[in-house]
């Protein structure tokens, strides 16, 4: 996924000062964004007063959309720096390439995870064959200052750990910890993204970490999170200092928790890369432009993305909210 907005907004985030530290039930707006012709994605993140959960620091949800018979999913060659993207799909698949000669065809239950570090480019697309149904989120983690110069990497997870309460809760864990289960995917901070189903009829209390402040995205149906009902593609931001959570469905409902240490550090986000100055942004960009770097994605039928203009003022990271 790339951010394809062709006037990005600067984001600074990062840094304790704006992390809640006690329970809080929050919605966060969405906004939506053309991603490509044919997509149009939901933005939770970064959104109006809150830039991060933890070290998530970008949250897009899309679909389910009937994609039968159309291109679907189109997003053309584009770089990253200084962070993770994680894609999971609900319904439907993407086929992923990258400059490292990665190709995978991404499908529901499978974790698609790439440690862009010092850089790398990828590419997104619906495969010519597809499912009817395109539903799913792309997630981004910031990496912290003594791991985001690191080699890129790409991983694919098949086998993800599952939490079961045994009373109608079945969480898979992608990424970190949940109750015990620990994902085999490379995290580089204290974090845990996992996809929770309540089937119809559950009430549970999901244990959490009052240390963690996390967020609930809901993908499908009516998750109540804390008393909460969050419609399908919106986020209720929870803080932090819970040791349990609460949850209720009377439909059969899932929503993807996202959560983790606050992330100290002050970054600066802009268009599809995390840095921590505005020299570092703008000496990625002219990489981009140039050629250097981030390497070639083989394959895709297209053009690569051309990176958008730097704003006219200098980037500064000052704090995770607006
Ligand atoms: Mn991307």
């Amino acid at each position: 996924m790339s951010n394809l907005d062709l006037h990005p907004a600067p984001a600074t985030c990062g840094g304790r000062a704006d992390v809640t530290g006690r329970p809080v039930r929050d919605l966060l707006p969405a906004k939506n964004v053309p991603l490509g012709e044919s997509t149009v994605v939901r933005r939770l993140l970064p959104s109006m007063g809150r830039r991060m959960v933890g070290a998530w620091a970008f949250v897009d949800h899309y679909g389910p959309d009937d994609i039968a018979g159309e291109p679907g999913m189109q997003v053309p060659p584009h770089p990253h720096m200084g962070l993770q993207t994680v894609s999971w799909l609900h319904d439907g698949e993407v086929l992923h390439r990258d400059s490292l000669g990665s190709l995978r065809t991404l499908r529901p239950g499978r974790l698609g995870l790439m440690t862009s570090g010092r850089g790398i480019a990828h590419s997104e697309e619906s495969p010519r064959e597809h499912a009817p149904l395109l539903h799913g989120a792309q997630l981004w983690v910031a990496l912290p200052d003594e791991h985001r110069h690191t080699a890129p990497m790409w991983e694919h997870h098949a086998e993800l750990p599952r939490v079961t309460g045994g009373n109608g809760l079945s969480a898979t864990v992608l990424m970190g910890e949940l109750d015990g289960a620990v994902s085999p995917a490379t995290a580089f901070t204290p974090i845990v993204g996992a996809d929770v189903f309540l089937a119809a009829g559950t009430s549970a209390r999901l244990p959490v970490r009052p240390d963690f402040e996390y967020a609930a995205l809901t993908m499908s149906g009516e998750a109540e999170v804390d008393g909460v009902r969050p419609a399908p593609g919106s986020m209720l931001y929870l803080g932090c200092g819970r040791s349990e959570l609460p949850l209720r469905a009377d439909v059969d409902s899932a929503f993807m928790l996202l959560g983790g240490e606050p992330f100290e550090e002050r970054i600066v986000m802009w268009w599809n890369f995390v840095g921590r100055t505005h020299e570092e942004i703008a000496e990625a960009r002219e990489a981009w432009a140039t050629g250097a770097r981030f390497g070639a994605v083989r394959g895709y039928d297209g053009p690569a993305l051309r990176a958008p203009e730097l704003p006219p003022t200098s980037l500064k990271p000052r704090g995770r909210a607006r």
